[in-house]
């Protein structure tokens, strides 16, 4: 599907939304006009953007005001809500999250939710027609982001530290991840990420609030990497009362001596994550576990005193939305502290396949919602990812007590966080700027670059 602008530039608006609304049809900006196939034309008017659709031959057109003292921004709301409006006529139902095509639907409404859940909600339903049930999951999230925003000092910041190693790759994974890795080399990577820490503190001065292992699997590392790992962290300014967090991942990985290593060491959450509780589905994703054994490892874990996070991913392939509920109910019945539910992201899917789980996830994340709000759990951070069928979202949720500061922090970016490891991210906020950098993706052309660093 060919997207063109007239008078405008707002490329991104265009994209994000036409992806969001019709990901099957790949559409892409195109600088020149077309009078065949899909396509859409968007144009700048006197007090109004207009787009008209062109789609299998069907037409169909809409407009959305704007002033000239809106700005850029203005046209670019109303260059995505005229499509919106148009792309209406085509679709079977009105999308849930309405015209908002962002990866955080939360950071939308913050401003709105220093007046509260309801006035957030409100927000959302009126500027981007966004249905009331997930208008209200995104203005809870908002709402927590917001108070956590305003007990932030000016030096508070994150940590956030990449172990992108995994015991196997799981078919649907599509993170930086590698699988496998000789004890010889997990030992010289935790080495690396020791000398890209010290860099770090001798280069910023920083309060740590929170700090997040993840990955991958960090359970990859012996309890002796997970000690040298962790003791340095608890050297950082303000680490004695960070909020610190392992995500453990794969629960095969998981033994008494890592988790003794972890409580030791002032570990208060980690996740254990079964992402299915049907033995069929997870050999068909390639887990290379079984539910036995995330049952083994959360009862293990259970023995500590950790808030225990759990991921589920709803409908992997083989699943069946009774199948993920029923599995819900299961999980729920250990009584996770937090559980995170995601729609699969579905990149490399067939258009045919993505069009049939459209609804599907949709519906089954849903009622999944309503079981975990039912259950006492509530919504604290969400994103959506592209590609995710029906435009999905994935969301935290946790019980009173048990969200995760540093999941708050990370999406909905009120606060500074420092990435360390290959592939990590950081962004940090200075002058009301926000800085972001990364490292390179490939753990061993990291190692070799800390290297060279620490050789100068
Ligand atoms: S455990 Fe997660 S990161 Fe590792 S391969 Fe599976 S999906 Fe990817």
């Amino acid at each position: 599907m060919k997207l063109h602008l007239v008078g405008n530039d707002a490329v991104y608006s265009i994209e994000q939304i036409a992806l969001t609304l019709f990901p099957e049809r790949t559409p892409r900006y195109s600088p020149e006009p077309d009078s065949e196939g899909d396509r859409s034309v968007t144009t700048l008017l006197p007090g109004r953007v207009e787009t008209r659709i062109v789609l299998d031959g069907k037409e169909a057109a809409a407009s959305c005001p704007v002033a000239e003292s809106d700005g850029k921004r203005g046209v670019s709301y109303a260059v995505r809500t005229s499509f919106y409006r148009a792309a209406l006529s085509f679709l079977p139902e009105k999308p849930l999250w309405g015209s908002l095509s962002g990866v955080r639907p939360a950071k939308a409404c913050l401003d709105a939710a220093e007046g509260g859940v309801e006035s957030a909600a409100a927000y959302l339903v009126d500027r981007y027609d966004v249905s009331e049930k997930k208008a209200r999951i995104a203005a809870e999230s908002a709402c927590l982001a917001v108070r956590i925003r305003k007990g932030l000092g000016e030096k508070d910041a994150s940590l956030y530290i990449n172990v992108p190693f995994c015991p196997s790759k799981c078919r649907y994974c599509s993170f930086i991840t590698r699988a496998g890795a000789d004890p010889g080399l997990l030992d010289r990577y935790v080495s690396a990420l020791l000398l890209e820490l010290e860099k770090l503190l001798a280069e910023e001065d920083f309060h740590l609030i929170s700090c997040y292992v993840g990955g991958g699997t960090p359970a990859m590392l012996s309890p002796r990497e997970l000690e040298r790992l962790l003791s340095a962290v608890r050297r950082i300014p303000g680490a004695d009362r960070a909020e610190l967090t392992v995500e453990l991942g794969r629960p095969e990985r998981i033994d008494r001596e890592k988790l003794e290593a972890l409580s030791s060491l002032g570990v208060g959450k980690i996740s254990v994550n079964p992402q299915a509780l049907d033995d069929r589905v997870l050999a068909l994703a390639g887990r290379g576990h079984s539910v036995s054994d995330f049952l083994r490892a959360y009862a293990l874990a259970r023995e500590y005193p950790f808030s225990i996070n759990c991921d589920l991913i709803a409908l992997l392939e083989g699943d069946t939305p009774g199948g993920f509920l029923s599995g819900l109910e299961r999980l729920l019945s250990l009584s996770p502290d937090a559980v995170s539910v995601h729609a699969l992201a579905v990149k490399r899917a067939s258009a045919l396949e993505r069009a049939e789980g459209r609804g599907q996830v949709a519906e089954t994340i849903g009622r999944a919602a309503e079981t975990l709000r039912a259950r006492g759990y509530a919504p604290y951070y969400l994103y959506r990812q592209k590609n995710t069928a029906d435009g999905s979202e994935n969301v935290g949720w946790a019980k009173p007590g048990h969200a995760s500061l540093y999941n708050v922090v990370m999406m909905e970016e009120i606060g500074t966080v420092y990435g360390i490891g290959a592939g990590s991210v950081s962004k940090i906020f200075r002058n009301g700027e926000m800085i972001r950098r990364q490292n390179t993706k490939d753990p061993q052309e990291y190692m070799l670059r800390i290297a060279e660093a620490f050789s100068q």
